[in-house]
């Protein structure tokens, strides 16, 4: 369990930028060994369409069961692995395992659901991006338009001068493209105008505290007017009540994201989940569902 987590967890997974040259080896050792013996596993949470109440699609989280550390959330290793630039084996291992899942959906006869994978900056501002994602579609044989990737305006922002480009080489793929955390990134907007994007994901800080705290609530409503003008779709991101449903529904937020309609679960759970809201089967709306958990 991560409270009997060896000592070395504290010593390779913080922030620490003094990390030595030993310890940055000893965890790039670990992280190696974690891809060869399958330590990696991916987490699906469900996205849901306020409009059907139907999922829409899953977004995949990384997961790593350490043999001895126990389970390791990603914000302990990830920071680390992009530092040390190993992020882009990780995150082709991520695509790769994604995508997988989401056709063997699809081959299962499952309604189409879309599978969201979170990209680095490192990872997107690398030549070798495009190439990268073309193999792991071809390889998978998944229908590009079941993909989306989340950015960061920072990844979006901070990259090299052709970020445009590569934003259209995906978009003309017919892979979907999200801004994860809004709002959390930059004061200035008006990259949004001249990129290919789908949807913003409004960062769960705003949302965390809507109900109560009228600035936040001013800001979701902001943004989602905006996202609207523009032609984008708004998800709320961390949504765990059902007074912060309605307040979203209300503000006509398009989708959501969030502990009240499930947490990252399996794959198998995510399988179950779908099929007992297929619309073919004529069960209950996945609202009912989530509320008899
Ligand atoms: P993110 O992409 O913004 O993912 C959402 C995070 O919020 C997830 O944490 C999720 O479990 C959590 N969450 C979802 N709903 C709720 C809620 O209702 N309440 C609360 N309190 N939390 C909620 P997680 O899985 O620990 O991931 C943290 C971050 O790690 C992600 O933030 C993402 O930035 C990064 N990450 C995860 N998987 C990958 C990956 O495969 N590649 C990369 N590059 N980053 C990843
Ligand atoms: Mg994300
Ligand atoms: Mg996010
Ligand atoms: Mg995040």
């Amino acid at each position: 369990a991560a409270k009997d987590a060896g000592r070395n967890v504290y010593r390779f997974y913080s922030d620490d930028m003094n990390r030595s040259a030993q310890d940055r080896r000893g965890l790039e050792d670990s992280l190696r060994r974690a891809l060869a013996n399958g330590e990696f596993y991916l987490d699906y949470q469900p996205q849901i369409d306020m409009h059907t109440g139907g999922v829409f699609g899953v977004e995949a989280l990384l997961r790593w069961n350490h043999p001895e550390d126990g389970l390791i959330p990603p914000g302990r290793f990830i920071p680390a692995a992009e530092e040390m630039g190993f992020i882009r084996r990780i995150g082709e291992w991520v695509m790769r395992a994604a995508c997988l899942q989401c056709r063997a959906w699809q081959e299962s006869g499952l309604p189409p659901v879309r599978v969201a994978v979170n990209v680095s900056g490192h990872q997107f501002n690398q030549p070798g991006f495009i190439d990268m994602v073309d193999r792991v579609l071809e390889d998978t044989g998944l229908d590009p338009t079941l993909l989306e990737l989340e950015l960061t305006e920072s990844t979006l922002l901070e990259g090299a001068r052709d970020t445009i480009m590569t934003l259209i080489d995906l978009k003309v793929r017919g892979i979907h493209l999200a801004i994860d955390d809004f709002g959390t990134g930059y004061s200035s907007l008006s990259y949004l105008k001249h990129f290919p994007i789908d949807r913003l994901k409004i960062d769960r800080s705003f949302v965390r505290d809507i109900v109560s705290d009228l600035d936040d609530r001013a800001i979701v409503e902001a943004i989602i007017a905006m996202a609207h003008s523009l032609g984008l779709r708004v998800l709320a991101e961390g949504v765990e009540r059902e007074d912060e449903l309605e307040l979203l529904r209300e503000r006509g937020c398009d989708e959501v994201q969030g502990y009240y309609f499930g947490r990252p679960m399996s794959a198998r759970d995510v399988e179950a989940r779908l099929r007992a809201s297929s619309p073919a089967r004529g069960t209950a709306p996945l609202r009912l569902i989530a509320r008899a958990e």
